[in-house]
């Protein structure tokens, strides 16, 4: 059986090894798990960012900052997974120097404060829901962008559309859900 229960301890480990007796493997890891969401109006004159690529579009996300709102859903999820709160409470678009800040500054902004509590991104699996533009050419990309600003290779990005329905499936807005696993060193 390949079954992980959560030890007594809070650690996650294999329940072969606990049937076996062997104990905890010799580096137990212990996992948090968070979840993000985020929505941006659609305007035009403004360029498109998300996961910190630009996608060509003649609209681009409303926001205080680029509106790059994977960036930002996936930056809530962690936060929220280590009891950080969320994007607001630690870049206040009230405060002038987050004004215009990138989603790439602030998901490396996020990866440097969770690794202050010993965290780091181990999975990452997004899903983005616009009418258009069509995402699923740019999903590479943006795979390999969240790669190199989170620093795990274990990031998923999926795309579809609203089927037409609500404010988003009438192109008036882009919608993201995010849930990240962060890894604690020494469980
Ligand atoms: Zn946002």
């Amino acid at each position: 059986m390949d079954v992980a229960p959560i030890g007594e301890d809070g650690t996650l480990h294999r329940w072969a090894e606990t049937r076996k007796g062997e104990g905890l493997p010799q580096s137990p890891l212990s996992f948090r798990v968070g979840f993000g969401y985020d929505i941006h109006r659609l305007v035009p004159g403004r360029p498109l960012l998300l996961a910190g690529i630009e996608i060509p579009f003649d609209r681009g996300l409303l926001g205080h900052s680029d509106g790059d709102a994977v960036s930002h859903a996936i930056c809530d999820a962690a936060l929220g997974a280590v009891g950080l709160g969320d994007i607001g409470a630690q870049f206040s678009d009230r405060d002038p120097k987050w004004k215009g800040v990138s989603g790439s500054e602030l998901l490396e902004r996020t990866r440097a404060l969770i690794g202050e509590r010993g965290a780091r991104f181990h999975q990452i699996d997004v899903t983005v829901v616009a009418e258009a533009p069509r995402l699923a050419p740019h999903r590479d990309l943006m795979i390999e962008r969240l790669r190199a600003l989170t620093g795990t290779e274990l990031v998923s990005v999926k795309a579809r559309t609203n089927e037409g329905l609500g404010p988003v499936g009438e192109g008036q807005a882009i919608q993201v859900y995010a849930v990240v696993l962060l890894e604690l060193a020494g469980g």
